[in-house]
């Protein structure tokens, strides 16, 4: 019973994660090489002892465009990164357009009455 091998599935997940992480690293590098190192969004300036904090984000939000002219990629500090990304899905997916939002709709427009509801009965 000497069964040492990874099962097959492991094997191709292991080896999907270690190329997602070489592409990774790779456009992050170039991005790196390519930008000054400081956040698209509030200037924080960055050096080698907290660069980890600074990401690389995806400007169309498509992790594979990767352009080497950089033209996709905007350097961001974790939390102008995570607000970045916050913002995209309360705008919805899809648009790029942050001032364009489409308020005639509110999803919520019949809670209060339905919660009313609820209450009186
Ligand atoms: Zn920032
Ligand atoms: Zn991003």
């Amino acid at each position: 019973m000497a069964t040492s091998d990874p099962s097959k599935l492991d094997r191709i997940v292991a080896e999907a994660r270690r190329n997602a992480e070489k592409r990774e690293e790779s456009y992050r590098e170039q991005a790196l090489k390519i930008y000054p190192w400081i956040c698209g969004r509030c200037g924080r300036e960055f050096t080698r002892a907290n660069l980890r904090e600074l990401t690389v984000h995806h400007r169309d939000h498509n992790h594979d465009n990767n352009p080497s002219d950089g033209s996709n990629w905007e350097l961001l500090c974790l939390y102008c990164h995570d607000n970045e990304h916050q913002r995209q899905l309360e705008a919805g997916t899809g648009s790029n357009t942050r001032d364009d939002r489409n308020a005639t709709h509110s999803p919520f427009a019949n809670l209060k009455s339905l919660l009313a509801d609820k209450k009186r009965s």
